[in-house]
């Protein structure tokens, strides 16, 4: 049977996706940014506010962690998701947060344009079940050792439900080696674009862990063909409750921005 994502010869077109106004997977480049998790009202404000300044569509924002050990901080949970809901107000900002649990995903809903799945959960079939019931956007984040025929099934459970809105997102996988968190495959991006019609997203932060790669890395991916970009950004990195390593400040955000603009522009597309 040929599965739904893989219909690339049927449907020529990306599949857009659409998030509040935002249209993934057209001629415009993504940027979706913000903090790794919602640590306060203030801290999420700032960088909401500055990201959107400096040309960010997306505010991303997490509120439930998955974090190696159980010790560290995983969340503000419910009181993240008000914060995350205000700001959605105020700055008119869609955005996109994870759900690692089914039993969230309806208190998930009633705040986030687009839910996150992040990579330890890419193959939880029930929890990709589950959205795929809900018609609503998901960013699909590649498993910690998937292979590109694997995240292409997982995200089948979603489409097989009745969802065709799904972006796949590349965050680097698990190699041998040590001086990166990850190893981006930035083939990954235009070999996605060959099997399937879903848009493909690049994440840096988590490919690399290090602020200093994130940027040439963000220039690679759109290089390729990326359709978007999803950063970590935090007022002060250093202070982070989770990954400030590789989070950029506003400062190397805005640089990043600058960057950008050009080679989007080499490769057909356009930043908002
Ligand atoms: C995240 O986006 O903060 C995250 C936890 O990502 P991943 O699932 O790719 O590790
Ligand atoms: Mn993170």
């Amino acid at each position: 049977m040929k599965l739904i994502a893989r219909r690339r010869d049927e449907q020529q077109e990306t599949t857009a996706v659409r998030v509040g106004d935002v249209i993934i997977g057209g001629p415009e480049l993504v940027v979706v940014a913000g903090p790794c998790a919602i640590e306060s009202y203030e801290q999420l404000l700032s960088t909401a506010l500055e990201i959107k300044r400096l040309g960010a569509t997306m505010l991303r924002g997490g509120a439930y962690k998955p974090r190696t050990s159980p010790y560290s901080f995983r969340g503000k949970g419910e009181l993240g998701l008000e914060m995350l809901s205000r700001i959605k107000e105020l700055t008119g900002l869609p955005v996109v947060t994870e759900v690692m649990d089914a039993r969230d995903i309806e208190r998930i809903a009633d705040v986030a344009d687009m839910f996150q799945i992040g990579s330890r959960n890419m193959q939880n079939y029930t929890l990709l079940s589950e959205l795929g019931k809900t018609k609503r956007p998901v960013l699909l984040k590649r498993g910690l050792a998937a292979t590109l025929e694997e995240w292409i099934y997982a995200a089948e459970y979603i489409m097989s439900e009745g969802n065709d809105q799904v972006v796949l997102c590349e965050r680097g996988i698990r190699t041998f080696e040590t001086y990166t968190r990850n190893t981006v495959d930035i083939t990954a991006i235009p070999a996605l674009k060959e099997l399937t019609h879903l848009p493909v997203f690049l994440d840096p932060s988590h490919g690399t862990g290090r602020w200093s790669l994130v940027s040439p890395v963000a220039l690679a991916g759109v290089a390729a063909g990326a359709d978007g970009l999803m950063i970590e950004v935090h007022p002060q990195p250093e202070l982070a409750l989770s990954d400030g390593k590789q989070s950029l400040n506003f400062e190397h955000f805005a640089d990043l921005m600058d960057k950008l603009s050009p080679v989007a522009k080499a490769v057909g597309r356009k930043l908002i």
